[in-house]
């Protein structure tokens, strides 16, 4: 891959310190009223100033479920493309890559050069960011076998990749981890020989601990802990159980219901990191997120927006967008893999069926299928309404490896939640430095069932999820949001 291109906005508005980028910026929206049956609309302005600290962390990731598909296929990722690997296949040598990742193989379009051509950069080059090749990785399973099993176990790999990266998992063995039989499917006990035990409460304290020690042990400046263990089933959210984070707390304490994802997003939040959600279930109860609230830490989720979904996204735009009036969305999955089998439990599909249809109203049917593997089939059919009774029936058949897409997603996660703890930014109105949201909304391009701040609306169109990063980062070096228009070429 090319190596990030170095850039400057020369600009009054820019200055680049030795410690931050400060960007003065004119965010230019609008407001809209109703007065009588009219709509009214304001356009309005308020001046920000952006700051980036420049120093870029020592930063640790932290897995739940790091012995899984997703977990080991990241680790594995990274440490092929630190060791620069490449590997024979039927067809051809294949090298090690990021493809599918936003921030390392996605551009952004700096403007026009002298000759009127685009000129593009990596995202990763727009503000300074941790280069993945630097993760540090740990984390925790139920099962006990070290990464490199865990890898021939997920049969995601190549052989030839595989074998080459066996001496460097082997060392790799993850953490205990809670586990509680009714959160998951039955058919996962058999994998759970790497339990805490004691109470909650002791729970709670040994994942706290675990990251104090990777902290400390991997000399890490900051660590992030990203959900990607097998979707649990919902829980109930009860007032005095986990409506505040009071009383979330003391059901911990008292041992009463909680689920294990979210002890790990409570551990994860009193020890400072940011935790995110790549399973469908709502681990970030409203105790949750009152408590990142309190703590200011950044918590995002749910559920990872991998291949269907992303089409899913796309393609609803492109028919509401050209104006046909979509009227079913049916979708039909077959896979193979663990996740696949822990799926076919009632309890714990009905969770990715609410994460999977809140894009569009539809019916999804899941299928556990052994021997495609990891291999994930996705069957989608879009009906729409064109003018005058006629109909348009689309159906997209998807294959591909359901680990190979998360992981660069999974990445961009890790990457993106840790450039936003270092933008701080205060307005005109308000001088007061503050941070993003705890609920860290701007990750909704990578998540399914995207969470927001309360009240804030719920964007799932991809490109405009893509063109707020986009944007938001443009802001941050003190340049306009990216329109389009191109009016220079469209003038005589
Ligand atoms: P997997 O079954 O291969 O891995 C999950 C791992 O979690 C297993 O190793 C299991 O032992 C471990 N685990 C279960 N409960 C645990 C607990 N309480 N603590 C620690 N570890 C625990 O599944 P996967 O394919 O890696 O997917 C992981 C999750 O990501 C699933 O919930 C899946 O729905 C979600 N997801 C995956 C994709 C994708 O494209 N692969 C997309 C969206 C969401």
């Amino acid at each position: 891959m090319e190596a990030a291109a170095q850039f400057f906005v020369e600009s009054p508005d820019v200055v680049y310190g030795p410690e931050a980028i400060e960007a003065q910026y004119e965010y230019r929206t609008t407001r809209v009223s109703r007065e009588g049956g009219v709509l009214k609309v304001h356009p309005t302005s308020t001046r920000f100033t952006f700051r980036t600290a420049r120093q870029v962390p020592r930063l640790g990731v932290m897995l739940v479920g790091w012995g899984g598909n997703n977990g080991s296929t990241l680790t594995a990722a990274v440490l092929a493309n630190r060791l620069r690997l490449s590997w024979p296949t039927r067809s051809g040598r294949k090298e090690a890559n990021y493809y599918g990742s936003l921030t390392q193989a996605g551009t952004v379009s700096l403007g026009l050069d002298a000759e009127g051509q685009e000129v593009f950069v990596p995202f990763s080059a727009v503000l300074p960011m941790v280069a993945p090749n630097d993760l540090v990785f740990d984390g925790w399973d139920i099962s006990s076998l070290n990464l490199a099993e865990a890898m021939r176990r997920a049969k995601v790999l190549d052989w030839g990749l595989q074998e080459q990266l066996w001496p460097h998992m082997e060392a790799l063995r993850p953490r205990p981890s809670v586990y509680i039989p009714e959160f998951i499917a039955a058919n996962q006990s058999a994998r759970a020989d790497n339990l805490i035990p004691g109470s909650r409460a002791q729970q709670l304290e040994q994942i706290r601990r675990d990251i104090r020690d990777f902290r400390s042990s991997a000399g890490l400046d900051k660590v992030i802990v990203l959900w990607t263990a097998n979707t649990e089933r919902f829980c109930e959210v009860i007032p005095g159980l986990n409506d505040t984070a009071e009383n979330l707390l003391r059901t911990i304490e008292l041992g009463l219901e909680v689920s294990p994802s979210t002890l790990f997003a409570v551990a994860s939040i009193l020890e400072g990191c940011a935790f995110l959600n790549g399973s469908p279930q709502n681990t970030l109860v409203p105790g949750a997120l009152e408590l990142a609230w309190q703590h200011r830490v950044f918590v995002g989720g749910d559920d990872f927006k991998s291949g269907q979904t992303k089409v899913k996204s796309v393609l609803v735009d492109f028919l509401i967008g050209s104006g046909l009036k979509t009227m079913s969305i049916v979708s039909y999955n077959h896979l193979g893999n663990n996740d696949g089998e822990n799926l076919s439990a009632p309890l714990q599909f009905r969770s990715k069926e609410v994460s999977k249809s809140n894009v569009v109203d539809d019916m999804v049917v899941i299928k556990y299928v052994p021997y495609v593997g990891d291999s994930k089939r996705a069957l989608d059919e879009y009906t729409s309404e064109l003018m005058l009774g006629g109909t348009n029936t689309l159906v997209l058949h998807n294959t591909c490896e359901d680990s190979l897409l998360a992981a660069p997603i999974m990445l961009d996660l890790a990457l993106l939640t840790e450039l936003c703890q270092r933008v701080s930014f205060c307005t005109d109105m308000d001088p007061e430095p503050q941070t993003f949201h705890p609920v860290l909304s701007l990750l909704s391009f990578l998540f399914k069932a995207p969470l927001v701040p309360p009240g804030s609306p719920v964007v799932n169109a991809l490109f405009r999820q893509r063109s707020c990063i986009e944007n938001i980062l443009r802001a941050c070096v003190g340049l306009p949001p990216q329109n389009h228009m191109l009016l220079e070429h469209k003038m005589e």
